[in-house]
């Protein structure tokens, strides 16, 4: 079993390796710190993602309540799972016990229902602010001028830690909206928001991760790259 997948998912291993390399030629010449590696799951199956867990990619990213819940009983129980999709305020209570970061964090509402929801579970969630940096209208996140107000707001909850910020940058987009983000980041640590700790800068996927790196990424989210092309 474990040979077959060793020939079958070969190239997941490939892909692991370069991108690796890629991240670490990355960090030396931009002189960055730990890069987070994120396998993101959507439409793969829990196989593979085992697969990517066992060679060391740990951290996984969910996008969709359903599809994780159908396929996380099946994980490597090594694997630390972040939940990155759009996420609707009902179907937190679907999560809240299993995943230790909610990076997809745009509104106060979201963020009210994370906590009571964190409560019930006995425990406090980290959560990421998404930021919708491209100001694209088909894609979620707070616009960079509501983040100061919504990170101040969030502050006052009990059950819920801000610990970074997360973005999607426009495909193609110009290295500015990157360097943009970057400074909302330092920017947001700077103003030392009661009980947030922000460290992680979450923003960079297979298009865009070494550009990512290089504007102060320290967690970059894989899918393509690492599992190929999703067919749906
Ligand atoms: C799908 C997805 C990714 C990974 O995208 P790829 O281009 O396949 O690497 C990263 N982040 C989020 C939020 C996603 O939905």
């Amino acid at each position: 079993m474990a040979q077959n997948n060793e020939s079958e998912f070969g190239y997941i291993l490939d892909n692991i390796k370069e991108i690796t390399e890629n991240v670490n030629e990355a960090r030396v010449k931009y002189g960055s710190g730990e890069v987070q590696i994120m396998a993101v799951t959507k439409t793969v199956p829990f196989e593979k993602v085992n697969f990517a867990v066992e060679h060391g990619l740990t951290l996984l990213g969910e996008n969709r309540v359903q599809e994780y819940l159908s396929k996380k009983d099946s994980y490597d129980k090594r694997a630390e799972v972040q939940f990155i999709g759009h996420l609707q305020t009902n179907k937190v209570k679907y999560i809240a016990d299993s995943v230790t970061v909610i990076q997809s964090v745009d509104s106060l509402k979201l963020a009210q229902e994370i906590d009571k929801q964190a409560k019930k579970a006995g425990r406090s969630m980290d959560i990421f602010i998404e930021i919708n940096i491209g100001n694209e209208l088909s894609k979620s996140g707070v616009s960079a001028d509501s983040l100061t107000e919504l990170a101040c707001g969030i502050a006052e909850l009990e059950n819920v830690r801000i610990k970074g910020l997360m973005a999607i940058p426009p495909v193609g987009a110009d290295e500015k909206v990157f360097e943009k983000m970057h400074m909302l980041f330092e920017d947001l640590k700077g103003k030392n928001i009661d009980k947030a700790d922000l460290r992680t800068l979450s923003m960079g996927m297979s298009g865009d991760y070494v550009t990512a790196i290089k504007h102060g990424s320290n967690l970059i989210r894989i899918g393509t790259k690492l599992f190929g092309a999703r067919n749906y």
